[in-house]
């Protein structure tokens, strides 16, 4: 496969069958969560007791008791192996962002007898080792001794091979010290700041005690093309990315992709992804295609957020296996295609109090006032945290994106609607001590007027956007895990809370409680509207108005990494045990050192391919139009043009071949990376137009308008 032309791959996409499975299908019912120790599942296999106490720490949040462990392992075991596993592992998210696990067989031997064992210690903990995993100094290799720990309250579940399938257990990752080393640690960390601090608040409403759970619905795009061509592109092989390619004629400016309708072979994929994925319980639940060409969005419901998160992770990997099943490549990567949009992956954030979605807008002025103040809380914590929030969403891929006029700004803001900034204005507005105008709103006393949750009100610029009853953060880049963004939310969230609480719980029982919520809430809109923008978060004039209002602009990962740990930042984070200085500077380290091995490794493949692929076939270019200037008669009407065609040429491979030592002698020298960043740029520059005159046949690698159209 790896040595077939660009022609030949064509041939082969055009004889694809569609891989299309419809007949026969059963119904969903029967099989939807099926490889999910479930709360079903527990009731069937465990004691009432440990059933129950399990299902409490679960639902409720209770601590588990360790005594229930072999019990409850023993259930997951004889439920795996009648499901087919043989093996089972702790299945976690080291920092490099993806998932991790290392499988152990359920066997242990005794004589010529296969004993089938998994007890209560191998639930709960284990030590994989895993030294090679980055921790940013936390570890030092001679002590490497890394530990899983059994989270509940995210379901085991079975991941199926064709010759078999193994029990995942959902585990958090930390070092020997305790230090975390993985990504759901400090979300669950984060979790129950958040957890409290809206307890508390509700609390200064009067209201009883009740669960909280935070939601999270994480929107997936991505890409997809065929086999054929991936396999001819060494740079998308390598960087998940086109690090060459010349836009085509016709790409997305028609917008006649968008919610067009599925080719039958995406579609035959699609359904085996929700196949795959409702086995697993994923609720996925839209799909469609997405504006740039051979893009596409799969969205689930919303679920709790640990849950939602490791649901993603799963997304991600069903997407890509079940790609390769349909002879597909899935592309995650932020920009695999220059010229037209990126992906992202927008998560969908909301907080539930009992039955009460907080940023539901109520139907009475209490409710209102409990909506307010919360918004108002989201609010101050986006604009005193916008550089720490911001910080979460970088990375080599994401750079492309944000700010790409196609995606949001690096600026953070939020877009709360005309109608909802009226009511914020009306607010501030009627401060106590005026003369109330008669027109603005009264809190606690008036009702909120009924706001529009119509999509076509919705500003898709705006990475923060209030969308009705969630808010919607779509910096987050579509390989990013959603723990990282996640934990930052609920924590500057919690934050702002508890700083309203602190002030609520001082309120004087002699003035009415609504008056003084009103003024501080005022006083707090005041500070922090400049955070609001409903505008075209894509225009120059934002940046400029930005920049005026005082807001961070961080337009690239090492300035906005550099934010995630300022003091200001680490004292928020030690402060809610989220993350210890010491983890987020190995986590700095970590994620720095990421950006610039992303880079490096992309400099070198584009080097490499320059010189060996484009320069060869820019060559032999130029001695063929050399060739015919020396055969054509030198008094020829057309001599003049094919000079000049020879001309172009000779410059083409002159820059390329000058581009293309500075971008070597950068890498040499260790230049800073967004040098080698821009160097890379410039080569493709070389290449780029090169490929709009060199002979079609001649081409080395796929062409955009192929790998976009055709499949
Ligand atoms: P759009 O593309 O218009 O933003 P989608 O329907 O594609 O809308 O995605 C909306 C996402 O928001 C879905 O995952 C949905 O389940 C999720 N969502 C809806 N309500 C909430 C909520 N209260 N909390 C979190 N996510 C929510
Ligand atoms: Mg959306």
């Amino acid at each position: 496969m790896n040595n077939i032309t660009r022609t030949q791959a064509i041939g082969v996409i055009a004889g694809r069958e569609d891989k299309d499975q419809a007949v026969g299908v059963p119904n969903i019912d029967s099989y939807y969560g099926e490889d999910v120790f479930s709360v079903d599942v527990m009731k069937e296999y465990l004691p009432k007791d440990v059933a129950q106490h399990l299902i409490a720490t679960i639902e409720d949040g209770d601590p588990i008791n360790p005594a229930i462990a072999a019990d409850v392992a023993h259930a997951m075991k004889q439920w795996a192996i009648a499901r087919g596993a043989t093996h089972f592992t702790h299945w976690f998210q080291p920092l490099t962002g993806s998932t991790a696990e290392k499988h152990d067989s359920f066997l242990e031997p005794q004589g010529m007898q296969a004993i089938m064992r998994f007890s209560g210690k191998n639930l709960i903990t284990s030590e994989p080792d895993a030294s090679s995993f980055p921790s940013g100094g936390l570890r030092c290799t001679f002590e490497a001794r890394g530990y899983t720990v059994w989270d509940p309250t995210s379901p085991a579940f079975i991941k199926r091979h064709p010759n078999g399938a193994t029990l995942c257990i959902p585990t958090a990752y930390c070092a020997y010290t305790g230090e975390a080393l993985d990504k759901k640690t400090p979300l669950l960390r984060s979790r129950q700041a958040l957890k409290k601090a809206v307890t508390r608040l509700m609390k200064c409403f009067g209201l009883d005690e009740q669960k909280v759970t935070i939601t999270l619905g994480a929107e997936q795009e991505y890409f997809l093309i065929d086999k054929s061509f991936f396999l001819n592109r060494p740079d998308i092989i390598q960087t998940g990315r086109t690090l060459f390619g010349a836009s085509p004629a016709k790409h997305q400016q028609l917008e006649d992709h968008y919610f067009g309708s599925i080719k039958p072979r995406v579609l035959a994929f699609m359904t085996d992804v929700e196949k795959a994925l409702w086995k697993l319980g994923i609720p996925a639940k839209t799909r469609h295609n997405e504006v740039a060409p051979a893009q596409f969005e799969l969205a689930p419901l919303f679920e709790e957020v640990n849950l939602a998160v490791d649901h993603n992770m799963l997304v991600m990997e069903v997407l890509r296996q079940q790609a390769n099943k349909h002879d597909f490549v899935c592309l995650l990567h932020e920009k695999p295609f220059s010229g037209v949009n990126g992906s992202g992956k927008h998560n969908n954030w909301s907080i539930n109090y009992g039955n009460m979605n907080l940023l539901e807008p109520g139907s009475d002025p209490f409710q209102n006032a409990i909506f307010m103040t919360v918004l108002v809380s989201i609010m101050e914590a986006v604009d005193t945290h916008a550089d720490l929030l911001r910080s979460t969403v970088t990375g080599a891929g994401n750079d492309h994106r944000l700010g790409a006029n196609e995606a949001p700004p690096a600026i953070i803001s939020i877009f709360l609607g005309d109608m909802l900034t009226a009511v914020i204005d009306e607010l501030e507005a009627n401060g106590s001590g005026c003369s109330c105008r008669k027109e603005t709103m009264k809190l606690g006393v008036d009702v909120l007027p009924p706001l529009p949750k119509d999509t076509t009100d919705r500003n898709r610029t705006s990475p923060f956007a209030f969308t009705g009853n969630k808010f919607e953060f779509r910096a987050p880049g579509s390989s990013h895990s959603c723990a990282g963004p996640m934990m930052i939310l609920n924590t500057i969230v919690a934050d702002a809370m508890n700083g309203l609480s602190d002030k609520i719980e001082q309120f004087s029982s002699d003035v009415d409680f609504n008056d003084q919520l009103h003024e501080l809430l005022r006083e707090r809109i005041i500070t922090h509207k400049r955070v609001i923008f409903n505008g075209d978060n894509y225009s120059a004039e934002w940046k400029e108005e930005a920049e005026h209002r005082g807001l961070p602009i961080l337009s690239n990962t090492p300035s906005a990494l550099a934010e995630f740990k300022s003091a200001k930042n680490i004292a928020l984070l030690e402060k809610y045990g989220v993350l210890s200085a010491k983890e987020v500077e190995s986590r700095y380290e970590v994620f720095m050192e990421e950006y610039s091995r992303k880079i490096r490794i992309e400099a070198e493949i584009s080097l490499e391919l320059a010189r060996t692929v484009f320069l060869p076939a820019i060559r032999k270019e130029y001695n063929q139009a050399l060739t015919a200037l020396t055969h054509t008669p030198s008094d020829a009407a057309w001599v003049g043009s094919l000079k000049s065609n020879v001309g172009t040429l000779g410059a083409c491979l002159q820059n390329l071949i000058e581009e293309s030592n500075k971008l070597e002698s950068d890498l040499d020298e260790n230049n800073d990376m967004y040098q080698v960043f821009l160097q890379m740029q410039s080569v493709r520059e070389c290449v780029d137009k090169a490929e709009k005159w060199v002979t079609d046949s001649e081409w080395p690698l796929p062409k955009y308008r192929e790998m976009l159209f055709i499949y």
